[in-house]
Parts: C-alpha cells; sequence; structure tokens
C-alpha cells in the first residue's frame, strides 16, 4: 500500500501510481506503507458495516420523521419518537468512532 503525502489517497499496488487519482501529485509524493498497512486492513469490514449501519439508520429516520408527521395516535407518535431519538443517537456515535479510527490509522 501507498499513500498520498499530499491528499492521504491509500493507494494498493507494487508500485506507486504516476499520479494521485484523487490530487494528481506526482509519485514521489507517495509513501509506502509499514505498519500502517496491517492496521488499516484490518479495521476495513468494521468500518464497512459502520456504514452500511449509517445509511439504514437515515432511512429509519425519513420514516420516523413521516410516522411523526402522519400522527395517527400518541403511542404510535411515541413509538417513532423513540426510532428517531435512536437512529440520530446511533448516527452521531458512528461518526464519533470513524473519526477516532481516522486518527488511529484505522482508516484508508
Ligand atoms: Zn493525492
Amino acid at each position: 500500500m501507498w499513500k498520498c503525502s499530499v491528499c492521504g489517497y491509500v493507494f494498493e499496488g507494487v508500485e506507486a501510481p504516476d499520479k494521485c487519482p484523487k490530487c494528481g501529485a506526482p509519485k514521489e509524493k507517495f509513501t509506502k506503507l509499514g505498519e500502517e498497512e496491517k492496521l488499516i486492513t484490518r479495521s476495513r469490514l468494521t468500518n464497512s458495516l459502520h456504514i452500511e449501519a449509517f445509511t439504514l439508520l437515515q432511512r429509519l429516520l425519513e420514516i420516523a420523521e413521516k410516522g411523526i408527521q402522519d400522527n395517527l395516535d400518541p403511542p404510535c407518535v411515541k413509538i417513532f419518537s423513540e426510532e428517531k431519538e435512536f437512529a440520530i443517537t446511533t448516527m452521531q456515535k458512528i461518526k464519533a468512532e470513524l473519526e477516532t479510527h481516522m486518527k488511529k490509522g484505522k482508516w484508508g
């Protein structure tokens, strides 16, 4: 794995690319990853699962907001309100966790 020192793009290959696909920096700006590579590889599944769950929670939030708006009866609104709260709180937890991963090199 190679990392662009300008923008952080991670490239997988025997050699660094001629130029960075993201920022266009030349080959010389790429550095070969050592130990960091293991951390990136190990964390990929969990990071993908967090992103997938985040997408589902966004959908849940939309559904909950529609249900609150429909306002059929108080028990239904209560359930939708709890769903909304759960979705928002969990999405914020996921964002905080992914930020931690990025800072610790568990990203790429
Ligand atoms: Zn770059």
